[in-house]
């Protein structure tokens, strides 16, 4: 028996935008644009080999109402009529926010020149991620989802999986072994996986979450440890920034690090840690800046701090409605010491990397619905 899709959210993330596009259609959006006609905004882009990603909503309702007019190829007036729609779409994308992803050079040079225009289409290697996804949710996770959120036990086996097949800690650059993916291709994977369970999905996207500050900040030594070993064994790690009193409002946040020398010495407490108690290690963001007047952008430092240091006390776990077997607990830091080592950047840079690393994770997160 087949299983149905799980239903679509309300507002399309660019994974569902894509296979709701493959669904409804087959045809690959191509205009031609009369050299007498205005440079439409997006001309840029896809010239330079971007894809348009993150659609609002408004914009791909008109274009799936009206993708037979795109179909092959437009000439003269038609293309003028193509062109414009082109626009008013992609004026309804600018205001509702869009994001452009680089492709590989040599796929963009091709797209360019073979099909002027942009396409829904997932490449080769997204619909190899996809089935494979797609593959792993239907007949490994859904069989077992219900026992794991009855029980709420960590889904080891199925993390260890995860691991194997390349579902899991796709952003992870080549230099430390892993597969460099884009945000776009891990939405196509962190959809396929969420539909067999949203609860095994968020302690597997808790580990981009936990890596992505050192991604975007940690230097050749830092990522080499501490993602290095991501990709030769099936690790956890996790992101410590919101606190009790402190949650929407990042900057509120109370934990305090202190240098002593070559070290500093953190004393906090963080809350809804994902993966808190089975990291191995964490990124954590504490004020390093006593000074309550001192600008948000300088008052924080990131650390890197091992899970096995000296006074970082593991709280209960909590028990999360339909996530069960997520591991989401609250954790104390007692005079923990950091090496001045596993700053991120340096003093003052915290903010702006943890708030960078949800530009790159949130998108995976709303591709499942949440
Ligand atoms: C299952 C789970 C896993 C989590 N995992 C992690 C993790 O791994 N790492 C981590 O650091 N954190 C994690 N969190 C914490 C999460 O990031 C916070 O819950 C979130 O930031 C919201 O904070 P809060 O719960 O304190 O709510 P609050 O900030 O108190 O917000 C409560 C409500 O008020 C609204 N609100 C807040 N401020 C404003 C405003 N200025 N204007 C209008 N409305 C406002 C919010 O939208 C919300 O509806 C997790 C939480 C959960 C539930």
């Amino acid at each position: 028996m087949d299983i149905p899709f799980k239903q679509r959210p309300a507002l399309l993330s660019p994974a569902s935008l894509n296979a709701h596009a493959r669904r409804c259609s087959r045809v690959t959006m191509s205009v031609q644009i009369p050299k007498s006609s205005p440079r439409p905004r997006w001309a840029g882009l896809v010239r330079s080999g971007h894809v348009v990603q993150g659609v609002g909503l408004s914009a791909v309702t008109w274009f799936l109402c009206h993708q037979k007019s795109f179909s092959g190829r437009c000439s003269s007036e038609a293309a003028v009529m193509s062109a414009l729609r082109v626009t008013r779409v992609l004026q309804n994308i600018a205001k509702t926010g869009w994001r452009s992803q680089s492709t590989a050079p040599q796929a963009a040079g091709a797209a360019a020149t073979s099909h002027p225009g942009f396409s829904f289409e997932l490449n080769e290697q997204q619909k190899e991620f996809q089935a494979t996804a797609r593959k792993f949710a239907r007949e490994e996770i859904i069989p077992v989802a219900g026992n794991y959120d009855k029980t709420g036990e960590y889904p080891v086996p199925l993390i260890k999986r995860a691991w194997e097949l390349g579902l899991m800690n796709g952003h992870i650059p080549e230099h430390c072994g892993g597969l460099n993916l884009g945000i776009f291709d891990t939405c196509l994977i962190t959809e396929e996986i969420a539909y067999g369970c949203t609860g095994i999905q968020t302690a597997i996207e808790a580990n981009s979450l936990g890596q992505m500050p050192v991604i975007i900040a940690g230097n050749e030594a830092q990522q080499k440890k501490y993602l290095g070993r991501m990709t030769e064994e099936p690790l956890m790690c996790a992101y410590c920034v919101t606190e009790p009193g402190a949650g929407s409002d990042v900057a509120g946040l109370k934990t305090r690090a202190e240098k002593k020398g070559n070290d500093y010495i953190i004393n906090g407490q963080k809350m809804w840690i994902t993966n808190g108690g089975k990291a191995n290690w964490y990124f954590l963001l504490a004020r390093t800046n006593p000074d309550p007047k001192a600008p948000t952008g300088k008052a924080f430092t990131g650390f890197i701090v091992d899970a096995d240091s000296p006074g970082v006390q593991i709280g209960r776990k909590e028990m999360n409605m339909g996530q069960r077997c997520s591991d989401t607990r609250g954790i104390v830091f007692e005079d923990v010491r950091v090496p001045a080592e596993n700053v991120l950047i340096g003093e003052g840079a915290g903010f702006k990397i943890a708030m960078g690393a949800f530009d790159k994770t949130r998108p995976p997160v709303r591709s499942w619905g949440q």
